[in-house]
């Protein structure tokens, strides 16, 4: 059976990437295997830029054909950031709390039509040194006015997807992963396996 290193330690990740590529015959492993590794510091300017370099460290530190990803949330009005400082938006110790309530706050007062926004979510496959692909999946939708639901994180209580009456964070998680920029990606890394016969 072939190796796949996750290069990320977050469970909820894991479980999603596991459950997609579960029909290819792989041992997926994560960074949760490989205790004393440092963490990637996150400092290119796009989301290729972070997830390529997080797959290539874990591929250079392990030996392992290795998977990163990054992603972004890229709102219209605000000339598609916050993008790859999605996570720091709202200062570098931000929550996920801090980040919604900044975004809100700029947009307070722009009309519905003009509330578009998308996640964008790449993930890189490093097979060696000099073979890597990346994969990308979008997922558009609108911001609200206000937070709805309790589930998910990050941005997931104000971001509304096109065609769904519900957000991301009032949605059932198997119904998020059938939908979100995440499983897209991931479901073409994974044709892109099978095309290199994994
Ligand atoms: P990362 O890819 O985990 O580094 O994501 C960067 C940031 O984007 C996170 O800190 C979250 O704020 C946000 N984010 C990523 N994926 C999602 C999602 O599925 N829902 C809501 N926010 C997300």
């Amino acid at each position: 059976m072939k190796k796949l290193l996750l290069a990320s330690n977050n469970p909820d990740k894991a479980t999603e990437v596991r459950e997609l590529l579960a029909d290819l015959s792989i041992e997926l492993t994560t960074l949760n295997d490989h205790p004393s590794y440092p963490p990637t510091v996150e400092d290119a300017e796009t989301l290729e830029g972070n997830a390529l370099k997080k797959a290539m460290e874990a591929y250079q530190r392990t030996g392992i054909p290795s998977i990163g990803d990054d992603t972004g949330l890229e709102v219209h009005y605000l000339n598609d950031q916050p993008g790859v400082f999605s996570s720091r938006f709202a200062g570098p110790n931000a929550s996920y709390a801090d980040n919604c309530a900044k975004l809100l706050r700029l947009l307070r007062g722009v009309p519905p039509r003009r509330r578009a926004a998308q996640f964008r979510c790449v993930i890189a496959f490093v097979q060696d040194e000099h073979t890597h692909h990346c994969s990308e999946g979008i997922c558009r939708g609108v911001i609200l006015e206000s937070r709805r639901g309790d589930g998910g994180f990050g941005y997931d209580p104000v971001f509304l997807p096109d065609g769904h009456a519900m957000t991301f964070a009032e949605m059932d998680l198997k119904l998020k992963n059938t939908l979100s920029h995440r499983a897209r990606a991931i479901m073409a890394l994974k044709e892109h396996l099978r095309s290199q016969g994994w």
